[in-house]
């Protein structure tokens, strides 16, 4: 059995907005058909009509589902090396019931909130039974840590552990870096190795500080201290490079695989054009999480950079310890706010399509297209006439 439904405007994403198209979806959410109507659509049985905007179902690009417990106890805008100082705090006091339920919470409210794929961060394998269970398709990164040479092969082993868990739950994930300051060389290098079932698309947080620059090209400002003081490690081994930090470690990111740059908000031209330079523009993705960013450092990434470069953007919500809600509606609805000039359509290709690429699901994801399964969803509340959002949008569900 089908379903139809129209819209005051279809975003295909694949072509351009129909008005007043229907799409026709069978009962396992494959799209079937997409008819453009000229603009009239009569009635028809079986047609669900809407007003709003009829959207393919969003990629989260960047998130951390096992953090959704975190949500309103960091305080905002304290800077990064605070920020996750707090989150190495919080994390030794909770209950396992307590991350389940809030990630079990977030799992519906963002099916319900339009996202049909998330690319998730995770350092253990808590929340692999909801990803198993849940209505959304997730891509797991497991994330590795080990800022000390003498830690890399103990962090590999539980990422391979990790890893594991979800392999027999038959989800999709690979084993990444976390940052370039918080993986050594010889952690890089064995991470470079693995073979691409396990390390398929790479994802890194990147340029999220200021202070990761300056740790790289000088040796100073808070991580130093970070990592002496509140953690205790022995930095002796450290020798800056005096380039940036992602000039420092793009070395070690194969360039064959999709390689996923996760915040960006400190990146600076040059590395835009060393980026461009060395890999190869088709598997390089941006994630933008500004949300997270206004919290964290109250600082916005350089999107028009991004966007002269013709870089490939995606959008993120990152965790609910760093965002008020894991919604990709609310990324889009910030970024139109501070950078008006930005279409719609331009951002839904961030929001949707980009995503999908980026976690290799293109095929089912990200735009309104026959044989595809991307889930469909309603924005509600927006300018129909300039096809803006307004701060009365917002998003449901339809399929
Ligand atoms: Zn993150």
């Amino acid at each position: 059995m089908f379903r139809k439904y129209s819209a005051t405007w279809i975003m295909p994403l694949d072509r351009p907005p129909i008005k007043n198209g229907i799409v026709v979806v069978d009962n396992d959410g494959t799209i079937l058909e997409v008819i453009d109507t000229g603009g009239k659509v009569n009635e028809q049985e079986r047609l669900e009509y809407h007003s709003g905007i009829l959207v393919p179902g969003f990629v989260n690009a960047h998130c951390h589902l096992e953090l959704s417990w975190m949500k309103g106890l960091i305080p905002e805008k304290i800077g990064l090396v605070s920020f996750i100082g707090e989150i190495n705090k919080l994390r030794k006091d909770v209950s396992e019931k307590d991350v389940l339920k809030a990630a079990r919470n977030a799992d519906v409210r963002m099916y319900h909130d339009g996202i049909s794929l998330t690319g998730d961060i995770s350092n253990s394998s808590i929340t692999a039974d909801i990803k198993a269970k849940s209505r959304i398709s997730w891509y797991n990164f497991v994330e590795v840590f080990g800022f000390h040479p003498s830690r890399a092969d103990r962090a590999l082993d539980m990422a391979m552990e990790i890893w594991g868990e979800y392999n027999r739950l038959g989800l999709k994930a690979s084993i990444v870096p976390h940052a370039p300051y918080s993986v050594s060389e010889s952690l890089f290098k064995k991470l470079d190795l693995l073979d691409d079932v396990k390390g398929g698309v790479v994802s890194i947080h990147n340029q999220e500080s200021h202070d990761e620059d300056r740790f790289f090209k000088s040796g100073d400002g808070r991580l130093p201290f970070h990592y002496s003081q509140n953690l205790g490690l022995d930095i002796s081994h450290w020798k800056p490079t005096g380039q940036s930090s992602l000039r420092s470690v793009l070395p070690y990111l194969n360039s064959n695989k999709s390689l996923l740059l996760v915040h960006n908000t400190f990146m600076e031209e040059n590395d835009l054009s060393y980026l461009i330079k060395t890999r190869d523009s088709e598997n390089t993705y941006l994630v933008l999480c500004p949300a997270a960013n206004l919290y964290i450092e109250d600082k916005l990434p350089p999107l028009d950079l991004f966007r002269h470069y013709r870089m490939k953007i995606c959008l993120g919500t990152d965790s609910l310890a760093s965002n008020h809600s894991l919604s990709i509606l609310n990324e889009m609805l910030i970024l139109q706010e501070n950078f008006p000039d930005i279409h719609l359509s331009e951002m839904l290709s961030w929001a949707c399509l980009n995503g999908a690429k980026a976690l290799g699901m293109e095929h089912q994801f990200g735009s309104i297209t026959p044989g595809k399964k991307p889930g469909l969803a309603l924005i509600k509340g927006a300018d129909l006439q300039e096809l803006r959002l307004t701060k009365r949008s917002s998003v449901k569900r339809l399929a």
